[in-house]
């Protein structure tokens, strides 16, 4: 693989939240006490020192940025203050940006004019379609009967918005896994058998279900991937009944609280609010390395998905209690909070990782298995 060194690559790291990394002496102790590192793949001293270097290709082939849960046990023990756990933190945020073909994941992270407008933009586009489309003020709709959403918001037209919603943000998210994948295999030329990508392919739905690596930092850590899993998976089943089950999801009327419906809601609603509450709390109070360091990024992704829990509880509230105005204003509110976070967030910032993660360990198995066919070939009888 030809190596390219960038020169100005730390000044890129930098606009991306780095800070202190360069005071790293390559000692070695972080990847010692990592408990993530593997012989196959040395992090994070290694990464630090292409990083440092410059080496921009290997940089951009490497995938051990995702395998750090950031427990922060590394920058604990750093004897030079270095920061290698917000390093591996920056470095994904350096990396979401190059597998980003758009570019607009780089002015999202280093512009917070650019992200601001972006997300105001998209909210103001979806209050006018409501404005110009919907009928938030007809009388009709609180005259009689209490609330009406199947009238307020048809069924059809936001499941067409939900899927075009879905199918432009796969296909962006999609696109730049292919980009990291090119990057990752194909550019460092390595040459993987088919059946190799057939057999580890049960690797991408386990870790993004379990997140299981990050069960192995310590007490700490574990409370945190609890915290995690709870957020991801209340978010994962929102989604899911907004985009794919809504007509099941969105009726008129109200179901028993022990409905599938509000069961899986409540779940949901707690699993956000917990995950939510735990790192809001983290991140003001500061009191774990895992919270010391917030990028905007960091703030924007929790405070839209805290906005869009709250505005989500206030409709249930407002809905059940019969309250038509309060239940047709709130829905506009929560859906340009939620529209903005989902185009924003999931292909170009943030909430990313969720792909990405399990992918860089479907890449890394896949290299793994390949460096072990090389070397068996290398041994062969043939061979020699
Ligand atoms: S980041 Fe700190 S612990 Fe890791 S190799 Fe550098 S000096 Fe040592
Ligand atoms: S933050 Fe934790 S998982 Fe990440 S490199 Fe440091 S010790 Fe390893």
């Amino acid at each position: 693989m030809i190596q390219r060194v960038n020169t100005d690559l730390k000044k890129d790291l930098l606009k991306l939240g780095v800070k202190d990394w360069n005071e790293c002496f390559h000692c070695g102790n972080c990847t010692a006490i990592c408990p993530l590192s593997e012989n196959e793949l040395l992090f994070p001293r290694k990464v630090i020192r292409q990083a440092q270097m410059g080496l921009e290709t290997s940089l951009q082939a490497n995938v051990s940025p995702w395998m750090c849960y950031y427990c922060g046990e590394c920058s604990d023990t750093c004897p030079r203050d270095a920061n290698p756990g917000e390093l591996m933190m920056s470095l994904r945020r350096y990396l979401t940006s190059i597998y980003d073909w758009t570019g607009l994941s780089r002015l999202f992270y280093t512009n917070k004019y650019m992200e601001f407008a972006a997300i105001i933009g998209l909210a103001i586009i979806v209050i006018l379609l409501f404005a110009i489309w919907g009928p938030p003020l007809d009388p009709s709709l609180t005259s009689e009967g209490g609330v009406k959403i199947n009238s307020f918001a048809p069924i059809k037209w936001i499941e067409l918005g939900d899927w075009s919603m879905a199918v432009v943000v796969g296909a962006l998210l999609i696109s730049n896994i292919l980009h990291m994948f090119y990057k990752v295999i194909i550019k460092p030329g390595v040459k993987i058998p088919l059946t190799t990508y057939i057999t580890e392919l049960w690797k991408l739905p386990t870790h993004f279900a379990t997140q299981a690596k990050f069960r192995k930092c310590d007490a700490k850590g574990k409370f945190y991937w609890g915290a995690h899993w709870l957020m991801m998976t209340g978010y994962t089943v929102m989604f899911t009944m907004i985009v794919v089950f809504l007509p099941e999801f969105q009726v008129e009327k109200v179901n028993d609280w022990w409905h599938w419906q509000r069961l899986l809601g409540y779940y949901s609603t707690f699993g956000l609010l917990f995950g939510l509450i735990f790192v809001i709390i983290g991140r003001i109070k500061q009191n774990n390395q895992i919270f010391k360091f917030s990028h905007l990024s960091d703030w924007l992704f929790i405070i839209m998905l805290f906005l869009t829990t709250i505005s989500g509880i206030m409709l249930h509230l407002f809905r059940v209690g019969g309250m038509p105005y309060a239940t047709y204003y709130t829905y506009i509110a929560h859906i340009a909070i939620l529209i903005p976070m989902i185009c924003i967030e999931v292909p170009f910032s943030k909430w990313s990782h969720l792909a990405y993660r399990p992918f860089a360990i479907y890449f890394a198995a896949l290299k793994k298995e390949a460096k072990e066919l090389e070397y068996k070939t290398n041994l062969s009888p043939e061979a020699a």
